[in-house]
């Protein structure tokens, strides 16, 4: 928070978790780049919320690279993916995702309404199309810096909040020494050092850092109840044809067998949960 200005910021460092979301794909440099902004400007999003609350962040395009999506919880557990018919292509991300749009889902919580805004890609980056939506859905003057660098991916957020009067001035001042990062620094140097040398002579209130996790869904609960929405037509129909049913799990990239009477027993409702392999 920068005192008295009405502007705050977030910093967001993802390592191991990082790693965890692109172990098991074949994603270039460029696409695993692109989704690391993503899965940054995701957690950007999701720090907002609390208790059960999410947020899905998904980029859809027209070229290689049909979606990035993202979903994080309040809790900061996040997973995601790329998803295309070239995944390990290269190129900007004009390049990569063609013309598309942006649409991010804010789900407060059971009891709550959801919330949706859709807004085109825009500029050459990532983050000029996500500061178009906070622009244009959340009517909030926002500037984001994302990256992917040796193993981390990192994001820097700066918003205005309407309702402080601050001065244009200062909204302009950090937005230019914010420029000046480098996606290397972001990843290596000490949060907080790193934001009292970029922001120097501003006062700048530091909260605490939060933990970032991979968090997959593919739990025994999640994947019996993926069997019982496929149904006894669907799910008897594989059984006969393959003898065993397959489930892939799209983030982790894990594959999931089971025998005619695990399906079954999936679909009746009963979860032994032993029988996973
Ligand atoms: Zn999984």
């Amino acid at each position: 928070m920068f005192e008295g200005l009405g502007i705050r910021g977030r910093l967001v460092r993802m390592d191991q978790t990082w790693r965890e979301i692109i172990a098991r794909h074949d994603y270039s440099t460029d696409v695993a780049g692109l989704l690391g902004e993503a899965a940054a400007a995701g957690v950007l999003l999701a720090d907002n919320l609390k208790g059960r609350g999410s947020v899905h962040l998904q980029i859809q395009g027209e070229g290689d690279v049909r979606l990035l999506l993202v979903q994080c919880e309040a809790q900061l557990n996040v997973r995601a993916l790329a998803r295309g018919g070239n995944v390990a292509g290269s190129g900007s991300m004009r390049e990569l995702l063609g013309e598309g749009r942006m649409m991010v889902t804010i789900d407060p919580g059971p009891g709550q309404e959801r919330y949706q805004g859709i807004v085109p890609l825009a500029g050459a980056t990532l983050s000029e199309s996500l500061e178009g939506y906070f622009r244009d859905s959340e009517q909030l003057l926002t500037r984001l810096w994302l990256g992917v660098v040796g193993g981390s991916a990192v994001g820097l957020m700066l918003q205005r909040m309407p309702e402080v009067a601050g001065s244009e001035d200062d909204w302009h001042t950090l937005g230019v020494l914010a420029d000046t990062v480098r996606t290397g620094e972001l990843a290596e140097l000490p949060a907080a050092d790193l934001l009292r040398r970029l922001f120097a002579g501003y006062d700048i209130r530091l909260f605490d850092a939060r933990p970032i996790g991979y968090d997959c869904r593919c739990t025994d609960e999640h994947l019996h109840n993926v069997i019982r929405l496929l149904g006894d037509r669907e799910v008897n129909s594989v059984l006969e044809e393959q003898g065993r049913l397959e489930l892939n799990c799209e983030f982790c990239n894990k594959s999931f067998s089971f025998a005619p009477e695990q399906a079954r027993q999936a679909l009746r409702g009963s979860s032994d949960e032993s029988q996973l392999h």
